[in-house]
């Protein structure tokens, strides 16, 4: 089955959501989302806890199925089937709030994993691939080590190491800066920022303003399963449009 769609007509859209929802239960988490994100576009999702950024992300790589709408990511068609599944997550990287590093597995070995078993590249080429995405976050000399010898800043480094040795097309992150101490997460956010300005395609679910300002080409606000403001930073920040982003903004800046 070809379930690979990416010389149709979605033009230069990675990700194409319309009118999509989610219910868990009875419960609608996503309350029909439109979204487009253009190639090379660095996106920022904000909101109040329980907004459903998550679900949201969990969604465009079928971590979490939708019911209703149509959602098109790296010009596949999302849907539950395994093709379209596999397909869409052989095509995006995803960073978690908590690193999900394998821990039995060295951080080589975690950058390993991927390529080899998605890709079928062969173990020497996966080490120069996990070598080298190493080297781009800045922490080659930490490829022997286990996940729990390392910090928390360097786990998060190598779990982008991880997500960028599939060469995504599509680069997703659900608060990668929120379960870092403080002095941690600045590294972080600076290797995310070299990953913007290298112009990869990026949705970073982040309450780190400053990285939003200094990155973001639009900011996605979502409350209550909606997407209710999208904007430019610099618009969004001076003057959000709807009271609940004046709100928002007014807790957290
Ligand atoms: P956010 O990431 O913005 O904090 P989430 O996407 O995690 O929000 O959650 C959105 C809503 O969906 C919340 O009300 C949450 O309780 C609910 N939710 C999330 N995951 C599940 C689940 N697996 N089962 C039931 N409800 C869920
Ligand atoms: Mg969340």
């Amino acid at each position: 089955m070809n379930v690979d769609h990416s010389n149709g007509n979605s033009g230069g859209a990675v990700v194409q959501a319309k009118q999509v929802s989610k219910f868990f239960g009875a419960f609608q988490a996503l309350k029909t989302i439109d979204m487009t994100v253009t190639r090379g576009e660095t996106i920022v999702i904000c909101g109040p806890s329980g907004s459903g950024k998550s679900t949201l992300i969990r969604c465009l790589n079928a971590l979490e199925p939708y019911q209703s709408g149509a959602l098109r990511v790296c010009g596949v068609d999302v849907t539950d089937a395994r093709p379209s599944i596999d397909a869409v997550r052989r095509r995006t990287g995803m960073v978690f709030q908590n690193f999900n590093l394998f821990p039995h597995m060295t951080v080589l070995e975690n950058c390993m994993i991927a390529p080899m078993k998605v890709k079928g590249v062969s173990r020497e080429e996966a080490r120069a691939i996990a070598q080298r995405f190493l080297e781009r976050v800045r922490i080659p000399e930490q490829a022997g080590k286990y996940p729990a010898q390392l910090s928390g800043g360097q786990q998060q480094r190598v779990a982008i190491a991880r997500a960028l040795s599939m060469s995504p097309e599509l680069m997703l992150f659900d608060e990668p800066t929120s379960a870092l101490d403080p002095e941690m997460v600045r590294e972080v956010l600076d290797t995310m920022v070299e990953l913007a300005k290298e112009g990869g395609t990026m949705i970073c679910v982040t309450h780190e303003m400053h990285f939003a300002r200094q990155v973001a080409d639009r900011i996605i606000f979502m409350d209550a399963g909606a997407i209710v403001e999208t904007g430019k930073p610099d618009q969004f920040f001076a003057n959000p449009k709807t009271a609940r982003a004046q709100e928002f903004l007014a807790q957290i800046l």
